[in-house]
């Protein structure tokens, strides 16, 4: 039922955008309109029509059902331009921030009169509001990290590396239902901590650590994204100090996180919090992100946000500080921004001092 309300509303789009259809091909988009997962394209009109190749055929037909399906046996080219001539498409709308320049060029020379016409951001907007179905599915991965988190918290001691622990946290969300994970993970331990996306190294962790972990499942096409930071062994003053305040900067962020709110003046809300504390040149990316079809869509949560926050928007709020030679600390959590307020949709336990 979402699909066919989302490809109903595309539709009823289509002569403000004064085109005839719109092919899709960016996979998050076509999956959002069609349900499709595999390598296709999708061509919106009157009817939604697939273009697919033998690979995905059974799939298509199991996720697409109602949509017109071509099964390609040559380049994607071919098909598109004899589906639209056949209907008498005049201009076709394609998504400019997609399509290769060498794409677009061989879709224009082969379609000769049809007009093809740049479209930005075609469902930034739509996807950025979650219907009931999507957000029952993103809630479905945010459980599976929790539970790899649990797992993989109680597992880690001194002595493994940090691409061992990458592989236990990878292997714990496929064994906790995750169907893959949402991008590679970040397991970065002592120094390696103080750059926000550290890649796995062979180094050891050791007592008195911060271990930070950013990791996500990905469940029917929606991604969790979750940072949480351990701290091994009794924590320094300064890593209570550093955990402290990012930590009271997530937690005003949450809180004064509401429909109506810009993104800039919510990343401003964190950010003030970590610029008080004397620590503003050590948080130097944005608040956070929408999260759904792609790990990283709108909203933008920055400083050079232009986007309001929505009821039905999930977005994530993950503040950071980055000292080089000490280490780092980020606390990352998906929240859905509701009329009055938020819910906290991650679940995982953060550190707590007294
Ligand atoms: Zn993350
Ligand atoms: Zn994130």
């Amino acid at each position: 039922v979402s699909l066919e309300i989302r490809a109903e509303r595309l539709r009823n789009r289509l002569e403000e955008l004064e085109a005839d259809s719109v092919i899709l091909s960016a996979p998050a988009n076509v999956r959002y309109i069609t349900g499709f997962s595999g390598e296709g394209w999708a061509i919106v009109d009157s009817q939604t029509t697939l273009i697919t190749d033998s690979r995905y055929e059974l799939r298509a037909k199991d996720e697409s059902p109602d949509a017109e399906l071509i099964v390609r046996t040559g380049s994607m080219k071919g098909p598109v331009a004899e589906y639209l001539a056949s209907c008498g498409a005049e201009r076709v709308g394609f998504e400019a921030d997609h399509l290769t320049v060498s794409q677009r060029d061989e879709m224009a020379e082969e379609l000769g009169e049809i007009e093809l016409v740049p479209l930005k951001s075609l469902l930034r907007v739509p996807r950025m509001t979650k219907d009931g179905e999507e957000l029952a599915i993103l809630r479905r991965a945010i459980a599976v990290t929790d539970e790899a988190f649990a797992r993989v918290a109680e597992w880690l001691e001194p002595g493994i590396n940090e691409k061992e622990l990458a592989l236990e946290i990878e292997r714990q969300v496929l064994l906790a239902g995750g169907d893959k994970l949402s991008f590679d993970t970040i397991a970065a331990s002592g120094p390696n901590a103080a750059h926000p996306h550290a890649e796995p190294s062979d180094r050891k962790l050791r007592g008195g650590d911060v271990v930070k972990l950013d990791f996500g499942a990905c469940v029917d096409g929606y991604h969790a994204d979750m940072t949480r930071t351990l701290l091994l062994g009794d924590p320094t003053d300064k890593q209570r100090e550093v955990y402290g305040i990012v930590l009271e900067a997530q937690t005003r962020a949450i809180e004064a996180c509401c429909a109506g709110m810009g993104g800039k003046e919510l990343d401003g809300v964190a950010r003030e919090v970590v610029k008080a504390a004397g620590y503003g040149d050590s948080f130097g990316h944005g608040l956070g992100h929408g999260v759904g079809l792609e790990v990283h869509e709108g909203p933008a949560v920055s400083q050079t946000s232009e986007d309001t926050l929505e009821a039905g928007m999930t977005v994530t709020i993950e503040p950071g500080i980055y000292l080089e030679g000490w280490g780092g600390v980020r606390i990352e959590d998906i929240v859905l921004v509701t009329e009055d307020g938020c819910e906290v949709l991650t679940g995982a336990p953060k550190l707590h001092f007294d």
